[in-house]
């Protein structure tokens, strides 16, 4: 290996990822010189371009724009501890901690709570940042098959140890089902482990509050339940919060090296997410959002859509070629819905994937569907 530009085999072409640089403008995105309306975009309150939202942002930065450093030496904006205070209240947990992104909350909050005497017990479609946090616990990781719980109680009988963590995405991100968080409480209960549940596209959707998938009588706030969600989706800017006990939260603000060794998130960032909030908590855009996904579900009942009743709605294709080809059909008639392919998704379930928003209208979607059906 002579220097950087071999340093990496090369990717088979039908397996490059490619960027796709793309300017957002509310609802549409520009893609090489085409305006194209935007149906993968995970902001599914249309709150990235809502005006209260992105006048919060704005006022906080006519003071300054970065942190300046780790919220451990001077990062540490009263702001901060306001917003962890309303998250806790509104999703029912005694505390909350603010970190840069859901990747690094992942990492840094994996890597605090366990070690190599831990075992992990993970869903085997699990988001990456939570593949990578068991990586770096080095904790003894077991993985059981997507949403089979009876497997993972087999696993927790087998493998007894003091300190174990069931870990699963609440709503999965690229088939729109969901954990049945209530089971992996129970299994958490009757075999005395933690439980996290990473719910960063169920959190603003989910549910008559849209707090999510733990938005159930003795779920939230349980002592043995961890709540991971972030500011990326719903939420419509950037950032991550944790969810759990008192105890637990100090011993992250002492141990979590993600949130420790990193720059402290943005003013302008918080406001966006305070403001972001108020209007999830007022609930105009959940009810546009549950109205909107139900149209679109009557629309397309005949097709091959994947059982889902979450803003992600994947058609399942099968073969990459027949996806890319499905996907660009649809971007020369105005949509940008993306082509998701292996390595993401398992091989041979290629497939679009729509995201359905508050912020569409059924004009909107009715002209999706009858430009999808037209093809297939
Ligand atoms: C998007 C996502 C993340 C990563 O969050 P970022 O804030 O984008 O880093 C983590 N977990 C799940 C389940 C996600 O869908």
């Amino acid at each position: 290996m002579s220097d950087s530009r071999n340093w990496f085999a090369p990717t088979p072409a039908h397996r490059r990822r490619r960027f796709v640089i793309s300017r957002r403008d509310g609802l549409y995105i520009h893609v090489n010189g085409k305006k194209l309306l935007n149906f993968a975009s995970n902001d599914y309150l249309g709150l990235s371009f809502h005006p209260a939202v992105c006048m919060g942002a704005k006022g906080a930065l006519s003071e300054s724009v970065g942190s300046g450093a780790s919220r451990l030496v001077s990062g540490d904006d009263p702001m901060l501890h306001r917003l962890e205070q309303k998250l806790a209240d509104w999703k029912g947990y005694e505390a909350c901690l603010i970190v840069g992104s859901g990747m690094l909350a992942n990492l840094g909050l994996l890597q605090a709570l366990a070690d190599r005497f831990t075992h992990s017990f993970s869903d085997k479609l699990n988001h990456a940042s939570l593949v990578d946090g068991v990586r770096l616990s080095g904790s003894r990781s077991h993985r059981y098959t997507h949403l089979d719980t009876d497997q993972l109680e087999l696993q927790l009988q087998k493998n007894p140890a003091e300190k174990r963590i069931i870990i699963s995405d609440g709503v999965f991100s690229m088939d729109g089902d969901c954990a049945d968080v209530t089971t992996l409480l129970k299994l958490a209960e009757v075999h005395e482990t933690l439980l996290l549940i990473d719910d960063a596209h169920g959190i603003g959707t989910v549910g008559k509050t849209a707090k999510g998938l733990t938005d159930v009588p003795g779920i939230a706030g349980h002592p043995r339940l961890i709540e991971v969600g972030t500011f990326g989706k719903a939420f419509g800017s950037y950032g991550a919060f944790i969810l759990g006990t008192e105890e637990l939260i100090e011993g992250l603000k002492q141990r979590q090296r993600t949130m420790i060794y990193s720059t402290a998130l943005p003013v302008a960032l918080i406001a966006a997410a305070e403001t972001a909030l108020a209007i999830v908590q007022k609930g105009e855009e959940a009810g546009r959002l549950q109205h909107n996904l139900e149209y679109f579900k009557q629309a397309v009942t005949d097709l091959p859509f994947m059982a889902s009743d979450t803003p992600i709605q994947p058609l399942l294709i099968g073969e990459n070629t027949k996806a890319l080809d499905m996907a660009s059909f649809l971007a020369d008639n105005g949509f940008f819905v993306p082509a998701i392919r292996p390595p993401t998704v398992p091989e041979g379930t290629a497939r679009l994937r729509f995201t359905i928003t508050a912020a569409h209208t059924e004009e909107q979607i009715d002209a999706l569907v009858r430009c999808l059906r037209s093809k297939l």
